[in-house]
């Protein structure tokens, strides 16, 4: 792998309301070596950026890389080769949005993962969950109110975002399964769902002792669960348990928030989704009892993130797009500058995302030792983070662990 040196970037990295004055950067062996104002390498390839916006490779905290349909319970009754090949696709039409490194909240596999990495499809990072818990009943649970039939216990369909589980006992060992299945952190559903045919918003997903059974289960094992949520009373309930990762957060009010942020909890709004599924879910497919159940969490989200904000709770980027509304991954920057600064949008992208997947000076920052995984913006994201959308448009290179996955010719 070539050398590269980066001339005259000016770096938004999240930190810093303005652009910073122009940089050199080098990459080597697929890491930042040196950031420095003037750095001359013999062996190395010069890319002389013009000034162009140098940003740390974006992280989107939320997906679910194998939902490549809306319906999810038709989903997760997709072949697993279908699934698979569908979901290298979005995989590879995420890295061309600028995010090289992706967190699955439920469904991917360490299959997939493994795949990503051996490069022989474009594809971001992948830091995966695998399946998460949902108890009988839960958002992961697509039965329906007249199908009694038991749910699988073993062998989960790739195209399934969860399994499910109920009791102490089954927690644990699904949660003890899931960690030996290559799962790098816990995902439960601990409130009611949109998606999901039986579960009101209002629902609490398991009892207090199963939320304190998995929260041990993952800090056991290293590491701490990321909850689905919507309601205060159930995120005021999953943070009393110890869980970690607040996933949505829509209905949140500011004493949960505050109480969040003392417990070093980290939020994950994911407002785009809302918005779509409002405007196109029903033509996508996302099934009518669900598309009633929308407004009830999408009208409050952008309050919430007034809310998290204020109270100091850090929020790090989320979509959790379906189907073919994944077009639509970057325009979660543009809702929320519209209610907070575009370098405190960024910042959930890059650092803050960074710190939940535990990968802090690893990615999310443009410092040496860094994975050199780089996005170059024409113009400045900080005036306007709509360049951070249309696919990638604005984004002419595109660097994974110091490998060109996008070069177009810079003028
Ligand atoms: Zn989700």
């Amino acid at each position: 792998m070539t050398a590269l040196l980066f001339t005259n970037a000016r770096i938004v990295d999240g930190t810093a309301p303005e652009r910073g004055a122009p940089m050199d950067v080098l990459v080597e062996a697929g890491r930042i070596r040196e950031v420095a104002p003037k750095i001359t390498s013999a062996a190395a390839e010069t890319v002389d950026l013009g000034g162009r916006t140098l940003m740390p490779g974006l992280i989107d905290a939320h997906v679910h890389t194998i939902a490549c349909l809306a319906d999810l319970g038709a989903n997760a009754k997709l072949p697993d080769s279908l699934v698979t090949v569908r979901a290298m696709k979005l995989m590879g039409e995420m890295l061309m949005r600028g995010f090289t490194t992706v967190r699955d909240v439920g469904g991917a596999d360490h299959g997939l993962k493994v795949a990503a990495a051996e490069g022989f499809f474009p594809a971001p990072r992948l830091n995966i969950s695998g399946k998460a818990l949902s108890q009988t009943g839960g958002h992961c649970d697509f039965r329906g109110p007249y199908d009694d039939r038991e749910t699988i216990k073993t062998g989960f369909a790739l195209g399934a975002l969860g399994r499910v589980c109920d009791g102490v006992p089954e927690m644990r060992k699904a949660a003890r399964e899931e960690i030996k299945g290559g799962a790098q952190f816990i995902k439960i559903m601990a409130n009611g769902g949109v998606a999901s045919p039986t579960d009101p918003i209002h629902f609490l997903g398991f009892a207090r002792e199963e939320l304190l059974a998995v929260v041990e289960e993952a800090e056991n094992a290293g590491t701490y669960v990321s909850a689905h949520l919507y309601t205060d009373a159930a995120i005021r309930r999953a943070v009393e348990c110890g869980v970690h990762s607040l996933e949505h957060c829509n209905l949140i009010q500011a004493e949960t928030a505050k109480f969040a942020a003392a417990q070093g909890a980290i939020a994950v709004p994911t407002l785009v989704t809302y918005d779509k599924l409002s405007s196109e879910g029903a033509a996508m497919g996302f099934p009518a009892n669900s598309v009633a159940k929308i407004d009830s969490v999408r009208l409050a989200g952008m309050e919430s993130i007034a809310i998290m904000r204020e109270a100091g709770l850090p929020m790090a980027y989320g979509s959790d797009l379906l189907g073919q509304m994944h077009r639509h991954q970057s325009e979660e920057f543009v809702l929320r500058g519209q209610v907070m600064p575009a370098h405190e949008v960024i910042a959930a992208a890059t650092f803050i995302a960074a710190r939940l997947l535990r990968m802090e000076g690893q990615i999310g920052c443009i410092a040496p030792g860094a994975f050199a995984d780089l996005v170059v913006v024409d113009g400045d994201p900080l005036a306007d983070l709509a360049l951070l959308t249309h696919q990638g448009r604005h984004m002419p290179i595109i660097l994974q662990g110091g490998a060109f996955v996008k070069r177009t010719a810079l003028n």
